[in-house]
């Protein structure tokens, strides 16, 4: 493929995950009966900008399609996250009634709730209908658009521009990152700032978290990347943050590189370094993360089979993303694992694509003792195990395996 930053061609594997289907295209019941799409899941790295990224088999249109069944108000990890945010981003940016808080890819509103409520103006932009509609019944100002330079131009003649720009896991769901963020540099305010949160290459590739990757996330981004990107279009990160979302994200703030009021932080320079010297810019870096997923698949396969051979009841928990990419690595079916617990409604009664287990509420502990409980969001391991802790009445074993297995 051309790569989606440089346009030089690119052909060094990452990683191939095979085909699959697309990780939020959950399967109702009368589906189950017909076809389903898969598509390939090969991770390309370019050997030029180090832009780790996948080909776009999908319609952005397809992927994000009105029955996507994501809503970030499900849960209470994200909304904390997110009320902590805004308590940060108000004192230090000096956010006021008279200040613009515009977020992309604004979900349910989950996060624009808590600047309302401060009495801070915002506004959401959001293409996926049935989430945006969440957020405007209550009472958010959402426009159900993708964010593009055509709808900056757009937005920057109507409106007031804004003095904050925020995107969390977005960046990595943009099909035409260029475009992207020269919008973001129209529709910026002069004195303006960005925030953009996102799973952080180089911990995926440390931790081998493979099952990151999923047909939704077009690219993954190193430090240096990002740094790069923005600079091309005239921006400048100025500083950020490592955060534990998503097994290892980052947070960077960025601004116009002709405002000069905002100064680049020590943090900026260490992680580069950090990076550089981790080979960051060296194609030889990102060769061998193949045989290590082989690695967790092979173990995680031998030691369940052997459970089940046992005679164990095993089924596995959070209907994630993250799940869907392990399970089909894996070849699992409900020969193995007999159904997932999920505690959001729209996931429940349907079936997780392609390995078609079907999704229950946790209503089902109350008829069922299972043995084994894998944990598919590993990410939220924490607040998993505490929520399962009844499950310990009966020996429940929980599970987690990446980056190996571990059994609490
Ligand atoms: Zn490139």
């Amino acid at each position: 493929m051309k790569c989606r930053f440089c346009s030089k061609k690119t052909d060094t594997v990452l990683i191939d995950l095979g085909s699959m289907a697309i990780s939020n295209a959950f399967v109702t019941e009368e589906q189950l009966l017909q076809g389903e799409m898969i598509y390939p899941l090969k991770v390309l790295v370019c050997d030029n900008c180090f832009l780790v990224q996948v080909d776009e088999y999908q319609q952005k249109e397809k992927i994000f399609s009105a029955e996507y069944v994501y809503f970030s108000s499900v849960s209470d990890f994200w909304l904390e996250h997110s009320k902590k945010y805004v308590e940060k981003m108000i004192p230090q940016f000096k956010l006021d009634k008279n200040s613009l808080v515009v977020e992309i890819a604004s979900n349910d509103g989950y996060l624009l709730q808590y600047f309302k409520e401060k009495g801070i103006p915002c506004l959401g932009i959001e293409p996926t209908n049935s989430t945006a509609q969440i957020a405007i019944s209550k009472g958010i100002d959402t426009l159900v658009e993708f964010f593009s330079e055509e709808l900056a131009y757009k937005l920057s003649a109507q409106k007031t521009m804004p003095d904050l720009i925020l995107g969390n896991n977005v960046l990595a769901h943009v099909p035409n990152l260029n475009d992207f963020v020269r919008g973001l540099k129209v529709f910026l305010k002069s004195s303006g700032v960005m925030t953009f949160e996102f799973p952080h290459l180089s911990r995926l590739i440390e931790k081998n978290e493979f099952d990151t990757i999923y047909h939704e996330h077009f690219s993954y981004f190193s430090f240096y990347f990002i740094c790069n990107l923005f600079k091309f279009h005239g921006l400048q990160v100025f500083d950020v943050e490592e955060l534990e979302t998503h097994g290892g994200s980052l947070r960077v703030y960025v601004k116009h590189k002709e405002n000069n009021n905002l100064v680049v932080g020590e943090r900026v320079k260490m992680l580069l370094d950090t990076e550089i010297g981790n080979g960051v810019n060296k194609i030889e870096a990102y060769i061998g993360f193949q045989e290590k997923a082989n690695d967790i698949k092979n173990n995680f396969l031998t030691h369940i089979i052997k459970q089940k051979k046992a005679g164990k009841k095993i089924i596995a928990f959070g209907a994630a993303a993250k799940g869907n990419t392990f399970l089909n690595y894996c070849g699992m079916r409900t020969d193995i694992i007999d159904c997932i617990v999920d505690d959001t409604p729209s996931k429940q009664g349907k079936y997780l694509p392609q390995s078609h287990i079907p999704v229950v509420s946790r209503s089902y502990f109350d008829n069922n003792k299972p043995d084994i409980i894998i944990i598919l969001p590993w990410n939220f391991k924490k607040e998993i195990i505490s929520k399962l802790a009844f499950t310990k009445e009966w020996g429940a074993q929980l599970i987690t395996y990446i980056p190996d297995i571990e059994i609490n």
